[in-house]
């Protein structure tokens, strides 16, 4: 029957989707499956904020598939088995995917793709999660970009704004057995989610009303409001992003088509801020090793502190006595993400003030975070120890209290988060101890200013360490 399958993985849409384009332009049925196989993604299997939003976005391609007299097919791994599994009851001829770049999932993509090739079948890969492919941006020398602002100069103006693909009105699908969604067990079994669904809509309905939610309410002032976690600044995209419920293409599209070229200066920063998100896919493409290796190989040899487990336990559960890092990572517990300038914060505290591995921070955001993403995690931990590319120097350590007083002028986000402190006026909020302590509320489990110079004799180890070397 000439069918076609396509292989759904971080590409959960309909809409702007080369490959179920490609798939319907083929005539005959369509057959789109998404194979449960977390263990080929190992050692970074998803977590358990990942599996949430995962579980939520399936339901909800579900629904719009039904809507188009379609289904959403799941099927268990191994993924070659199940297509192979898939092919033969359909009598498939062509599979097409949207791609992945993570170092095992590519492994695992280009085995699959010989294989199917090899037993006649059209196995096709398409690009469309990022903005640019990361093997077409190369220096003057050939070499990949290890520095963001070069890089963007080259890949920006690379971009078109074509128009996105309309997602299909109609898909014809045949009759298939599946795996119910719930028999994958996505969901937490102890309900810690609760905070989840209040704040996020998974699904492309919800990354398109996120959308236009920034561009009504936040574009006009995201350069002034995006370092500001007490104000709803920044688009909250990152998850849909992560999930591909929505293309770069996309949303560079609704920014500036038909806008003319001063669209292009308004919405700069906003622009380079997605920038940033393919350019850690580049840099996870040409450096695989990153996500547990410095990129900065110096690094390899920095005196990190063996973590105190009450301490590290302190820091994940927001109990430091830092009230803007208590309040991040309460905000990461509660809603699974966290503003980005907080993020920053957080993890200058964990690798400098506490001088712990930036791993231990990563594998933590890693089960946290609702966008938990292997090149944007890897780009953001190591660019906050100093270890990655264009990284803050090791020697710029955050100071939590001043960066709290000038982006949390008022204290809203801690009171928030942190309800024990919700009384403190604005000049006392960011540094409780001010006032002799709050009751309820834990002491600095570090001292800022020794752990602060702690910090920088490791670092001058580690550096005189590489000159003798
Ligand atoms: C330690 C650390 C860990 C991080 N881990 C992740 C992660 O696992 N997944 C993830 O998607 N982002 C990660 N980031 C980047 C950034 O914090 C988030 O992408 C951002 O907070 C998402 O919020 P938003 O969608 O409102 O961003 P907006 O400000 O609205 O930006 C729009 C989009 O641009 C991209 N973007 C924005 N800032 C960055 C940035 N600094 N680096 C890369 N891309 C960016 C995101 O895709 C985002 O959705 C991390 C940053 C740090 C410092």
């Amino acid at each position: 029957m000439n069918a076609s399958i396509v292989w759904l993985r971080r590409d959960l849409r309909l809409a702007d989707h080369a490959a179920l384009a490609a798939a319907c332009a083929r005539g005959g049925p369509v057959v789109l499956v998404y194979i449960h196989a977390p263990d080929e993604e190992a050692p970074w299997e998803p977590g358990a904020a990942t599996r949430w939003w995962l579980h939520h976005s399936l339901a909800a391609l579900d629904g719009e598939l039904r809507r188009r007299g379609s289904r959403l097919l799941i099927r268990r791994g191994p993924s070659l088995a199940a297509l192979e599994a898939l092919v033969a009851e359909t009598g498939a001829e062509a599979v097409y995917w949207h791609r992945v770049y993570e170092p095992a999932l590519r492994e695992r993509d280009t085995a699959i793709k010989t294989v199917l090739r090899g037993r006649g079948l059209v196995a096709e890969s398409f690009p469309g999660e990022l903005l640019a492919e990361p093997w077409t941006v190369a220096t003057g020398a050939g070499e990949p970009y290890r520095v963001f602002s070069p890089y963007w100069r080259k890949m920006w103006p690379t971009v078109d704004v074509l128009e996105p693909l309309a997602a299909p009105s109609r898909i014809d699908s045949p009759e298939l057995p599946s795996v119910a969604l719930d028999e994958l067990g996505l969901l937490p079994t102890i309900r810690w989610d609760s905070g989840f669904g209040p704040v996020w809509q998974p699904g492309e309905a919800g990354a398109h009303a996120a959308l236009a939610r920034y561009q009504q309410h936040a574009a006009g002032n995201y350069s002034e409001d995006r370092n500001r976690p007490d104000l709803p600044g920044t688009s909250r995209l990152s998850p849909h992003l992560h999930f591909g419920e929505i293309t770069p293409r996309q949303i560079v599209h609704a920014l500036l088509a038909g806008q003319g070229p001063q669209a292009r200066v308004r919405h700069e920063h906003f622009l380079r801020e997605l920038g940033w998100r393919d350019f850690g896919y580049h840099l996870l493409y040409h450096y695989p090793h990153t996500p547990q290796d410095p990129l900065n190989a110096n690094f390899a040899s920095f005196p990190w502190a063996e973590p105190d487990p009450a301490l590290l336990e302190a820091w994940q559960r927001g109990r430091t006595g830092i009230p803007i890092v208590d309040a991040g990572m309460r905000e990461l517990w509660e809603t699974g993400w966290m503003h980005n300038r907080v993020r920053m914060i957080v993890a200058s505290f964990l690798t400098k003030n506490l001088r712990y591995h930036w791993l231990h921070g990563a594998r933590w955001f890693w089960d946290t975070l609702v966008d938990a993403d292997l090149a944007n995690n890897t780009q953001g931990w190591q660019w906050s120890a100093g270890s990655g590319a264009d990284a803050a120097p090791y020697f710029r350590i955050f100071a939590p209290v001043a960066q709290g007083e000038r982006f949390d002028p008022a204290g809203d986000y801690v009171r928030r988060f942190v309800p024990e402190l919700a009384k403190l006026p604005p000049n006392r909020i960011h540094q409780p101890w001010s006032l002799g302590g709050v009751r309820g509320y834990p002491a600095p489990i570090v001292d800022l200013k020794a752990s602060r110079e702690a910090a920088l004799s490791a670092y001058a180890q580690m550096r005189g360490e590489a000159a003798a070397g």
